[in-house]
C-alpha cells in the first residue's frame, strides 16, 4: 500500500489536487489557443479520453483573449500556460482555473502582485512550473541544469509568492531525463506542503516517453511523492492520458479498470493467446471497477493465477476453463472462451458498482 505524502490540498475548477484527493491526469491542447473551434475539439478529446484537467498556451493577447469562449465550451478545468507577460494572466485568471507562471520570469514584484490579487479573488491557485531547460539565469549559473538548480529555483519562486501572502499553489519540476526529474522531485518534497504536478518533460515519441514517464512517475508514485502529472509525448493527445492512466493504475497508485494478467507464452501454448488478449484489452477498456483479471496459456501456471483473480482464462488443447474467483464454472471450446469471459467480467463489474 503506498504512503501518500501528506500535502495541502488546492483546487482545480472542481478538481482536488493534494490530500487525499486522488491523483488526477492532465495533458495540454497543442491548437493556437487564439483558434476556439480547434482547441475546443482538442479540450473535448481529452475530456472523452478521461483528461481530469488541460492546460492551454497562452503566448499572446489573442490566446488570452480567447479563453472566456473556451471556458463557455467546457467544463473541463482549465490552466492558462503564461510566460513573460504578466498582463496575459490578468486576462487569463478571468476565464480559467489555475495559472501556470513562474513569478521569477514575470519580474518585478509589483506585477506578480497584480496577478496574486487577480488569483486570489477568483480563488484559483498557481503552478509554479520550474523547467530544467529554462532556469533563471541565476540558478543556471550557479548549479548548471541540475536538479539542485530546480529546486533552488522553485524554492525562489515559492518564496517569491509566500511573500504575497500566497499559499495556494502547486509545483513540477521537470527535467527531459528520468534521472534528474526524480532527484529533484525527491529533493523539494520534504521542504514545502504543496502538492507537486509531476512530468519528465519533452520525452519524446509514444515508445520513449512511455518508458522514461513509467520509470519516472512510477518511481515517485511509489514513494508517495505526487498529486497530479502529465505524461509528455510527441503524438497525439489521447495517448497522454492512456498512458498516464496507464501509469497510475500498474504502479498502484490508483485503483480503476482491469488488470490484465497474460502470460508470454511458450512452446506449450496449444491456443492463440495473442489474439485473445489483445480482445480482452480492447473490450474492457470501458471498465473502470478495479479486478484482477487472467487469460494464461495453459495449465501449467493458469492455475495459480486464477486463484487470485477474480475472473480468468485457463486455455489448454482446443477448449479451457473459465474461473471465478479461483472457482471453475465452465469448461468450453476455445472458440467460446473470451466471450464467456467477457459476460463474467461485466457481470462482476456491474455487481460492484451497484
Ligand atoms: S502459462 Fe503455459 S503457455 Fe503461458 S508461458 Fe506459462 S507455460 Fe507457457
Amino acid at each position: 500500500m503506498i504512503q501518500r505524502y501528506p500535502t495541502k490540498q488546492i483546487y482545480v475548477g472542481n478538481v482536488a489536487v493534494g490530500g487525499d484527493a486522488p491523483i488526477s491526469v492532465q495533458s495540454m491542447t497543442y491548437s493556437r489557443t487564439a483558434d476556439v473551434a480547434a482547441t475546443v475539439e482538442q479540450i473535448n478529446r481529452l475530456h472523452f479520453a478521461g483528461a481530469d484537467i488541460v492546460r492551454v498556451a497562452v503566448p499572446d493577447y489573442e490566446d488570452a483573449e480567447a479563453l472566456k469562449a473556451i471556458r463557455a465550451q467546457t467544463s473541463l478545468p482549465l490552466v492558462a500556460d503564461v510566460h513573460f507577460n504578466y498582463r496575459l494572466a490578468l486576462i487569463a485568471a478571468e476565464s480559467v482555473d489555475c495559472i501556470r507562471l513562474n513569478p521569477g520570469n514575470i519580474g518585478e514584484k509589483s506585477r506578480v502582485k497584480e496577478v496574486v490579487k487577480a488569483c486570489t479573488e477568483r480563488n484559483i491557485p498557481i503552478r509554479i512550473g520550474v523547467n530544467c531547460g529554462s532556469l533563471e539565469k541565476e540558478f543556471e549559473d550557479r548549479y548548471g541544469q541540475t536538479a539542485k538548480g530546480m529546486v533552488e529555483s522553485a524554492l525562489y519562486n515559492i518564496k517569491f509568492l509566500e511573500d504575497l501572502g500566497f499559499t495556494d499553489m502547486k509545483v513540477s519540476l521537470k527535467a527531459s531525463d528520468v534521472e534528474r526529474t526524480v532527484e529533484a522531485y525527491r529533493m523539494l518534497r520534504p521542504m514545502v506542503p504543496y502538492p507537486f504536478h509531476l512530468g519528465v518533460t519533452e520525452a519524446g515519441t509514444v515508445f520513449h516517453a512511455t518508458i522514461k514517464s513509467a520509470i519516472g512517475l512510477g518511481t515517485l508514485l511509489l514513494e508517495g511523492i505526487g498529486d497530479t502529472m502529465r505524461v509528455s509525448i510527441t503524438g497525439e493527445l489521447e495517448k497522454e492520458i492512456e498512458v498516464g492512466r496507464a501509469i497510475l493504475k500498474d504502479s498502484g497508485a490508483a485503483k480503476e479498470g482491469l488488470n490484465i494478467i497474460s502470460c508470454p507464452t511458450c512452446g506449450r501454448i496449444e491456443a492463440d493467446l495473442v489474439k485473445a488478449v489483445a480482445e480482452v484489452e480492447e473490450k474492457t477498456k470501458h471498465i473502470k471497477t478495479p479486478l484482477n483479471v487472467s487469460v494464461m496459456g495453459c495449465v501449467v501456471n493458469a492455475i495459480g493465477e486464477a486463484k487470485s483473480a477474480d475472473v480468468a482464462i485457463a486455455y489448454g488443447k482446443g477448449s479451457g476453463l473459465i474461473m471465478v474467483k479461483g472457482e471453475v464454472v465452465a469448461k468450453l471450446p476455445e472458440e467460446q472462451l473470451v466471450d464467456r469471459f467477457l459476460s463474467e467480467v461485466e457481470k462482476m463489474a456491474g455487481e460492484m458498482e451497484d
